[in-house]
């Protein structure tokens, strides 16, 4: 899976400027940026300056996890079509040895645990059903059915790619949800990869978030 920062329009500075302006006007003389007063806009959760900050970047990561990730509405999407191209079949397998397996416990109250003696044979299978799914489509494809149909067949372990634009304070949103240990392990694997660029470019409005709790504002 992969995570690239494509372009960034995001600075502490552009949290206070957008802040100021309610209470100075002038806000494009605001020169220099202010912590203490990104804690309180964080603590007191007046959220909207964090608007003004805006991130782009380009995801690979299978389908279901673009299903979870396209949930936060609140962020602008492109995604690689199988109408217009023909897909790569590039297929998501659980291989890292930090991945769980085994589900154990109750609706709502999930637990995930190793069960890493299941991964030879989980891998197995699921190559046995990727390799159907991929020569069917390709056939089909060959046949000359289009692909808006053929692609039908490809499951939801199939890597996909996106854009997404995003504020700041719906990145917050995001990675509040999707860090968390009850996310799904790729979907938080995919926020762990985004969040440092967040801390590179707001380091005083990550550091209020983080201070805060890192919730949703
Ligand atoms: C662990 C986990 C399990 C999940 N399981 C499921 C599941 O089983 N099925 C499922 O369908 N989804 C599931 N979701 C998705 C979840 O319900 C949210 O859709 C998703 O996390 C996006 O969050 P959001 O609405 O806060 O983000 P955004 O859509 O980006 O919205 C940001 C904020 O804007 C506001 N907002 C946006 N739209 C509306 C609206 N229509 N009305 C009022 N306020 C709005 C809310 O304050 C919201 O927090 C799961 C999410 C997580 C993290």
């Amino acid at each position: 899976m992969k995570v690239q920062l494509i372009d960034v329009m995001a600075s502490d500075l552009n949290v206070v400027r957008s802040a100021k302006v309610s209470t100075e006007g002038a806000a494009s003389l605001v020169t220099e940026s202010n912590d203490k007063l990104i804690n309180y806009l964080m603590r007191e959760r007046h959220a909207s300056p964090f608007e003004h900050n805006v991130f782009t970047f380009y995801i690979e990561a299978p389908i279901f996890v673009a299903r979870e990730f396209m949930r936060h509405r609140m962020a602008s999407y492109n995604e690689e079509s199988g109408r217009y191209k023909v897909l790569d079949t590039r297929f998501y397998y659980p291989d890292n040895a930090g991945r769980p397996l085994k589900q154990i416990g109750k609706t709502g109250d999930y637990k995930f645990v190793d069960g890493g003696e299941l991964r030879e044979e989980t891998l197995a299978l699921m190559d046995e059903a990727y390799g159907i799914a991929e020569n069917n489509y390709k056939t089909m494809i060959d046949m000359g059915v289009a692909k808006e149909v053929a692609r039908m067949v490809l499951p939801v372990g199939t890597y996909s790619s996106w854009y997404v634009t995003i504020n700041a304070r719906s990145l917050m949103n995001f990675l509040s949800l999707r860090t968390a240990p009850n996310a799904q392990w790729e979907i938080r694997r995919i926020a762990e990869l985004m969040e440092p660029h967040f801390e590179i470019h707001m380091p005083a409005t990550y550091a209020a978030w983080v201070e805060y709790g890192r919730q949703s504002v």
